[in-house]
């Protein structure tokens, strides 16, 4: 069964289709608006995120579906100990096609691994959230008409920021992509994703903590938020918050037809001035994501017509007794007979990886 865990399930081809058909819908919503007539879509929210499950849902309303909810993580059997594959098979039975948010890494692939109707993976603690980057590919295609030859700046918190490593990830598939990291010092993109997407792709890239000097070769602009609670030092913090805060001074030399995105929420870091600016594309972004959802949907659901393979092939993982996953937030730490697999992702290295989460295992 198709399922949608991370971005790189799907190749380029097929998100150019994915994106292909969200024009389309935007375009010509009525076309869809009976597409998904009679089926079901189960949102399975063990963590809340009020605002992507509203996302979920309004998409296969659109396309003529229904839903079916589980949003509040205390009142479902997950508090009871029901395991996350059990929870798949049984929502397997009521639905035909399910989202779920869980705050174990690797929670969706594992319900993948267990469900007989496509799961799309609605975030999985800090590991993977592709909605959102499918909602960000869409956004720069709609705004560039391509999704290669620019100049994509990355601004704010690029250590945590899971939606910005995920981006990075997909662009890479691009050709003449050109990435400029833009953080202070203690908020740098950490060394794996130097090792493992930038340097391994050969991806063109520079490091600066300066975003009014970068800003006059952006094509795009991608914001996120710096956080208090990341810095030990809180004067640090103080000296720093306002460099990464967008203001319209700060695109006095920005490209006129600079786009800014933003995964949202927004607390402070782009000031609501630049709102009305017609470079501001968040929002637009929080459509394009619906749009990719309702495509999302309908291709999973017609994939999942033709396909009875079980979904991503485990043959190829090692299972090492003499590597183990040490996250604390990985599923295979919480659940019981999960089997412990690794793949390696750097040969050179010798680097391997949970296959659940995609830690580096020790
Ligand atoms: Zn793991």
């Amino acid at each position: 069964m198709r399922s949608l865990i991370d971005t790189v399930d799907f190749s380029i081809e097929e998100l150019d289709d994915l994106i292909r058909v969200a024009c389309d819908i935007a375009d010509h919503p009525e076309k869809y608006a009976h597409a998904c007539d009679g089926k079901i879509l189960a949102t399975l929210f063990f963590e809340p995120s009020t605002r992507t499950r509203l996302s979920f849902e309004a998409a296969m309303l659109s396309l003529g579906g229904n839903v079916i909810s589980v949003s509040s993580a205390g009142a479902s059997s997950a508090a009871k100990g029901e395991s996350v594959a059990d929870t798949a098979k049984t929502v397997s039975c009521y639905a035909d096609i399910m989202a779920m948010r869980h705050p174990l890494e690797g929670a969706a692939l594992v319900a993948a691994h267990a469900a007989s109707i496509p799961v799309i993976n609605a975030g999985d603690g800090g590991h993977c959230h592709p909605t959102q980057t499918l909602a960000d590919l869409y956004t720069i295609y709609r705004e560039k008409g391509r999704l290669n030859n620019l100049t994509v700046g990355f601004c704010g918190d690029l250590k945590y920021g899971r939606t910005v490593h995920s981006l990075i990830n997909a662009l890479s598939r691009y050709t003449g992509i050109k990435v400029v990291l833009i953080s202070p010092e203690e908020l740098r993109l950490p060394e794996y994703m130097f090792a493992e997407v930038l340097d391994k792709k050969g991806m063109t890239y520079e490091e600066t903590t300066d975003l009014v000097a970068a800003m006059p070769e952006l094509d795009i602009l991608y914001m996120t938020r710096v956080q208090r609670e990341r810095f030990a030092d809180q004067e640090q913090y103080q000296r720093l918050k306002d460099s990464y805060i967008l203001t319209l001074d700060k695109l006095d030399t920005a490209k006129a037809d600079l786009a800014i995105l933003h995964p949202l929420p927004r607390v402070n870091e782009i000031s609501v001035a630049i709102d009305n600016d017609p470079r501001a594309c968040y929002f637009k972004q929080v459509l394009g994501g619906k749009l990719m959802r309702m495509a999302l949907i309908l291709k999973l659901l017609e994939d999942a017509k033709n396909d009875y393979q079980s979904f991503r092939v485990v043959d190829g993982l090692i299972h090492k007794d003499t590597k183990t996953c040490r996250n604390g937030r990985c599923i295979c730490q919480v659940e019981q007979e999960i089997e412990h697999l690794f793949v390696q992702t750097d040969a050179e290295n010798d680097v391997w990886r949970c296959y659940w989460c995609e830690t580096q295992a020790e």
